[in-house]
């Protein structure tokens, strides 16, 4: 449970230290602004065992290749980049150290509502007692500048105390353990620059295959006992690699030495110019370190206004869906429009999976729609702008149309990797994952619900549709019409349940599975789509452009009406023959390992093969109602000839299914709530809980995960609150019977409309910012500026 600090629900507080938690809360307290962010790490240790400095930005990847074994793996990685916290402090020349031993007191904090990071520390080292303390924002307002406040007492001595503070940069990329034996170094050509004149310094590097310039200026102001100290500069340079401004003073008992430093950080593929010009301006009376400060939360507070889902009657969600909030606007925020990139599955946050971007923008995007659609419009330029890289794709695999990569990263390529690490056997086997073509369905969708949610058809002419199209194209040229049976077919695919990416044709394990029911299904809702869409909107230009013929159309609602979904004794199977592998005992496995997520790298540590299993690692069937509202896939399962009862398929599938995904946790949370099931408790409180307390053991210290944190929003407002949208209209049928929250009050966007809303179990509070029709429970009614309530039992009593 989060620990309480006073009854404020705007913090996370840690206020004991313990070294192996600390890279974990270090994700967890990260400060950001949608360009760049770094981790909540103390200022004082560079990389250790318990402490991992990382800042990544946007877009600034870089590839190497290793050795594995006999062959040579190329791996594309979000760069560690040069670590602007950097501080050393000496007393007595002799270094303070800050670990188990020394730490007498432990304060940290992240304020959730200003993005600010707080750490106060008491340090007990040869007797002599010294106080530390730090603050610090990446400003959301000027999205190259971040700033630290750092403040030393030495608290019952006299002193000599020196204070390097300055920018690393022999920095590379080691979070994440699985990764030691490749290469890590991404940083090259290092050049450190001192301008007396300005109190600052610089470190431009490059990165070594991408080409990416960083270039960091770093410059400080330092009081004692809150004068401004003029003293003589003095600079440490190591290896040419980090640049250090030392503060060199003899302090007596009591006095406080403070640090104001300000950062700025400029990336470009491009040549950089100095703009040291600019930098001038920074640490002035004009752009202050409290200035900033100012301007930063002021900043910061309007993405809270737009965005915040302010809960009563349960402290937990309301804690936990703040910091889920706080870590998506750090990740994409109004900074991170027109960046040309999209949301990586573990946000800035860590270099698990590389800082690629996955197919979790299903989860992710909602969010964004329902309270930044001008940042989810950019978000989705990210996979407008690959297009011609999927066609690529598509192509060199005998595709036809776009086919996008699993993992993304900066050009649009495939960036999954080959081979995977089970640090459960310390063996490289194959990785198959790249086979989840179901990406491009994701690709899709999103465009297709982004256009229903702000009806921005423009966009959908100029890039949704033709980005569409193409994966239809795709879809069409990966299916197989079965002659016999007239039903289309995809073989050779996996779905997202990752534990299976093999599957036997005759007597042998052959790549991928056939007929996974979630892509096929989903091919046939997405033909649907593509049909009505044509005949909706005028997209004959696109339709021009890209040659798209009468056949083809007939093909597609062909396609919809006509693909395969397998079936055993009325249970659609997750693919062709899943119901016939073996069973798995379940109990038996949890009782020996007790933590079975991960139950592919258990079984192939007892040499057995995941695939040969009814497993699940996440919800794969279940996609298709987390996806599609019910209205929709009944269509569909009955244009196809199919029966679907959720019930039935829930209980079947959730009991094979070992949650090795945060990503499953919200998915089952979201349809046991449809169902009124049970699970419901025990799911939510699990995907609100997954990286706060790191339920996974050990991941969240690689990056928080972005998808989960999403996800649980969007259960507070559709399934708790009752959003949903029927056409043009928005519908609110809240039940909060599931949980303990007595109110939800939040905003949002729906078609250009804002909305602002406030329900308990009584009534509904809501008003719009134009003239628009809604339904409230059930009731079509008008809805204006003026605040309306609606009753919920006078609506009951007047039936
Ligand atoms: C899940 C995928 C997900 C990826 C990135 C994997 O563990 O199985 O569905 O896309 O993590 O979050």
């Amino acid at each position: 449970m989060p620990e309480k600090k006073d009854d404020d629900a705007w913090r996370l507080v840690y206020s004991k230290f313990d070294a192996k938690k600390e890279k974990h809360t270090e994700s967890l307290t990260a400060i950001g602004n949608g360009f760049f962010v770094t981790r909540g790490a103390f200022e004082e240790n560079a990389l250790a065992k318990h402490h991992y400095p990382g800042t990544y930005a946007h877009c600034v990847y870089n590839t190497l290749s290793s050795k594995v074994g006999d062959k040579t793996v190329s791996n594309e990685d979000l760069v560690n980049l040069p670590n602007w916290l950097a501080t050393r402090v000496l007393i007595d020349g002799k270094k303070l150290e800050f670990n188990e031993k020394t730490i007498e007191k432990y304060h940290k904090e992240l304020n959730l509502k200003t993005g600010i990071f707080k750490k106060k520390i008491t340090i007990k080292q040869n007797g002599k007692i010294t106080e530390i303390f730090s603050e610090r924002f990446v400003s959301m307002k000027r999205k190259d500048v971040a700033a630290i406040n750092y403040a030393i007492v030495p608290i019952n001595y006299d002193a000599n105390i020196e204070i390097l503070t300055g920018i690393d940069g022999e920095i590379s990329n080691e979070n994440v353990e699985r990764y030691k034996e490749l290469s890590k170094t991404h940083l090259e050509k290092h050049e450190v620059k001192n301008y007396p004149e300005d109190n600052t310094i610089s470190l431009q590097t490059t990165t070594s295959q991408s080409r990416i310039n960083i270039l960091m200026y770093s410059k400080h102001v330092a009081f004692l006992d809150g004068k401004k100290m003029n003293m003589a500069r003095e600079i440490v340079i190591e290896n040419n690699k980090a640049i250090y401004h030392k503060i060199n003073i003899n302090a007596k008992k009591k006095q406080k030495i403070e640090i104001k430093k300000i950062i700025s950080l400029n990336i470009s593929q491009s040549a950089l110019s100095s703009n040291v010009e600019d930098v001038k301006k920074l640490n002035t009376d004009k752009f202050s370190y409290e200035k900033l400060k100012e301007e930063h939360e002021k900043e910061f507070s309007s993405y809270w206004q737009e965005a915040d889902i302010e809960v009563e009657g349960d402290e937990t969600i309301q804690r936990l869906i703040r910091l889920h909030s706080y870590h998506l606007f750090i990740t994409a925020s109004k900074n991170t429009i027109d960046l040309d990139t999209s949301v990586p599955a573990r946000g800035l946050h860590g270099e698990a999976y590389r800082g690629h971007i996955f197919w979790d923008e299903v989860y992710i995007f909602p969010f964004y729609f329902l309270n930044f659609p001008e940042i989810a419009r950019s978000l989705l330029m990210y996979r407008f702008k690959r297009l011609e890289n999927a066609r690529k794709y598509a192509r060199e695999n005998g595709y036809k149309g776009a086919m996008f990569p699993w993992q993304s990263g900066s050009t649009g390529k495939e960036e999954t990797q080959s081979l995977h690490l089970n640090p459960l056997t310390g063996k490289w086997g194959k990785d198959l994952s790249r086979l989840q073509r179901h990406i491009s369905i994701a690709v899709a969708y999103n465009f297709l619900r982004y256009t229903e949610h702000t009806n921005d058809i423009a966009f959908l002419k100029k890039h949704g549709a033709e980005t569409i199209f193409e994966i239809l194209r795709f879809f069409v040229s990966i299916a197989k019409l079965a002659e016999n049976t007239c039903r289309y077919h995809i073989t050779g695919v996996m779905g997202p349940n990752e534990f299976h990416e093999t599957s036997m044709n005759e007597n042998e394990k052959i790549p991928g599975l056939p007929d996974n029911a979630y892509t096929n299904f989903m091919v046939a809702w997405l033909m649907q789509k593509g049909v009505e869409i044509l005949s909706q909107y005028d997209l004959n230009d696109i339709k021009k452009k890209l040659g798209i013929t009468d056949e083809e159309i007939k093909e597609w609602i062909n396609m919809s009406k006509r693909m395969y979904l397998p079936v055993n004794n009325n249970i659609i199977e997750q693919y062709a023959n899943f119901f016939s592998l073996k069973k798995l005992d379940f109990e038996k496995y949890k009782i020996k390992y007790k933590n079975i997520g991960r139950l592919d790298r258990i079984l192939r540590s007892e040499k057995k093969d995941p695939s040969d299993y009814q497993i699940s690692k996440q919800a794969d069937l279940l996609m298709i109602p987390y996806l599609l509202n019910e209205e929709e896939y009944q269509i569909v399962f009955k244009n196809l000839g199919y029966e679907f009862d959720l019930q039935k398929h829930y209980t079947e599938y959730e009991k094979r299914t070992s949650h090795g995904s945060t990503l499953s946790f919200v998915v089952h949370a979201y349809l046991a709530n449809k169902l009124q099931n049970k699970d419901e408790k025990r799911m939510f409180q699990k995907s609100l809980l997954a990286d706060y307390e790191d339920l996974q053991g050990g991941t969240t210290k690689e990056g928080i995960h972005t998808g989960l944190m999403a996800g649980t929003l969007r259960h507070v407002v559709e399934c708790y609150a009752g959003l949903s949208f029927l056409n043009d209209k928005i519908a609110l049928n809240p039940n909060l019977s599931n949980s303990n929250l007595t109110s939800i009050k939040f905003s949002f966007f729906f078609r250009k409309v804002k909305y602002v809303v406030c329900v308990s179990s009584k009534d509904i509070k809501i008003s719009a910012s134009k003239k628009v029709t809604a339904l409230i429970y059930n009731e079509e009614v008008s809805l204006g500026s003026a605040s309306k309530v609606f009753k919920k039992k006078e609506y009951k009593e007047s039936k």
